[in-house]
């Protein structure tokens, strides 16, 4: 395979050749294989770039050489434009690029031993948080307080699952929260228990906030600190711009900060993360567009996540009868955020992972565009679809944003999850293309990496570098 070289920060504009108006490059890149994303000139050899801007692309482009200019002989490497990733979450991978990633604990004792090492360097009480563990992991059991009591009695815990829609805690977070055997699930949220009624430690959706609106809030500083450590790594694997799918208004004080101070490399378009009073200060406004920072977007939430089976479907999981996940968001409420979104200009980014919850969107959507229109409303995910709703998509114009990496983590468990014949809507990107939707790509990350590449391989070939699927071409349970 080729070297790819990604010209981070330059946006690839295709200008044809005019010597008239030859000016000298600062750089010529040449003996290329440039990837121009434009379908007249899908290819091209040669690259002249002046001031941070592309001059022009084209075959040999020596005519923009003067004696300060310098050339790069790339003997046929590639050039793709700056990607941008449609979906990821700043904050959760910068707190994760400074804690601990579980993603690859392969055991319940493993992320223990972590636990007891991080209990004796704090002192009693003090908080301990890591993200990332999946139960896929050791057998698709989900892990106990107990496990974690093993650990540390004199510090909370609080380890969020790899989606972000689970927590599992210690008993002290338990007591802590004053989550016991007659506290009841919150609206949009559960508390998993044993059959004796106890909670077992594991908080779904949002039950989570129980324990979350206990631990002590990131400070200004610490909010800067990992967004700026997060666009510095999104930089170095490549992506020139990242879509912040939940934005609230500290996070945005803190990128205007880094913004102001030179220090954000990628540009990012924020979503404003639910229609709380963020949103009505936008809907006053109106949406703001700059160089490094646009904020155009309200992302809201209809329902959970597979893996913690709090997708919200129409009939009961094939692997708990008794639960068919949970719709967090009313259609109501999507339907008036839409019509607000559509007057004012902003796009509205709602996650639907569930069929239920897609139905919901979409019907919402519906209601408020009413056929084809240019508002460029999006689905978040968009992951299990009756086979029917695919084409409000294109009847709707609404944009399928959606994440091929979930797809390869997914099929060790998916259709343990949706059975036979739900698993035929589930992930299932090309029947967008088929339709013309446009899909997004991204990748979700801190919930899969951000390394681009990694989403366009699963895109493309649907398995990891690590593994393949378990049968030809075929999802099966693992
Ligand atoms: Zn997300």
């Amino acid at each position: 395979m080729q070297p790819i070289v990604a010209l981070v920060g330059l946006i690839l504009a295709i200008t044809s050749f005019n010597p008239a108006l030859a000016q000298t490059a600062d750089l010529i890149v040449e003996n290329a294989t440039i990837y121009t994303v434009n379908g007249a000139r899908p290819k091209a050899r040669a690259l002249a770039v002046k001031d941070g801007r592309i001059l022009a692309v084209g075959g040999g482009l020596s005519e923009y050489a003067g004696p300060a200019t310098r050339r790069m002989d790339l003997r046929g490497a590639a050039v793709i434009p700056g990607l941008i990733d449609s979906h990821g979450h700043m904050r959760g991978l910068g707190a994760l690029l400074e804690s601990r990633d579980l993603r690859r604990a392969a055991t319940i004792a493993e992320i223990a031993g972590y636990v007891r090492q991080q209990a004796a360097s704090r002192p009693a009480g003090e908080w301990i948080t890591a993200r990332n563990w999946d139960q896929a992991n050791w057998g698709d059991r989900f892990p106990s307080a107990a496990d974690l009591d093993a650990a540390t009695t004199a510090h909370p815990v609080y380890l969020t699952r790899v989606d972000g829609h689970a927590g599992w805690v210690n008993t002290r977070a338990l007591e802590l929260t004053g989550i016991g055997d007659g506290t009841p699930d919150p609206p949009g949220g559960r508390i998993l228990r044993d059959p004796a009624g106890h909670a077992t430690g594991i908080l779904i959706d949002r039950a989570q906030s129980l324990v979350g609106s206990k631990i002590p809030p990131p400070s200004d500083a610490q909010i800067k600190r990992q967004l700026e450590l997060a666009a510095r790594e999104c930089a170095r694997l490549g992506l020139t711009g990242v879509h912040d799918a939940g934005v609230s208004a500290r996070e945005l004080r803190a990128y205007r900060e880094l913004i102001a101070e030179g220090r954000l490399p990628v540009r990012v378009w924020a979503m404003i993360g639910g229609d709380g009073p963020l949103w009505r200060e936008y809907l006053a406004k109106g949406p703001e567009t700059g160089g490094y920072l646009t904020v155009r977007a309200i992302k809201l939430m209809a329902d959970g996540a597979l893996g913690s089976r709090g997708a919200a479907m129409w009939q009961p999981y094939s692997d708990d009868k008794t639960n068919s996940g949970l719709l967090i968001t009313s259609r109501e409420t999507i339907e008036r955020v839409a019509r607000e979104a559509a007057a004012r200009g902003f796009q509205v980014c709602t996650h639907a992972i569930g069929d239920r919850a897609n139905r919901t969107v979409l019907d919402a959507y519906a209601a408020a565009l009413g056929g084809k229109n240019d508002k460029r409303f999006r689905v978040e995910h968009a992951q299990v679809l009756s086979l029917p709703d695919f084409k409000m998509f294109a009847a709707n114009s609404v944009i399928a944003a959606i994440q091929p990496a979930h797809a390869t983590s997914d099929m060790r468990w998916a259709e343990r999850r949706l059975g036979p014949d739900r698993i035929a809507g589930a992930y299932a990107w090309r029947r967008f293309l088929a339709l013309g939707v446009p899909v997004a790509n991204g990748s979700d990350f801190p919930v899969e990496e951000p390394n681009p590449m990694l989403g366009l391989y699963a895109a493309s070939r649907a398995r990891t570098p690590q593994a393949s699927p378990p049968a030809a071409g075929r999802r099966t349970s693992a």
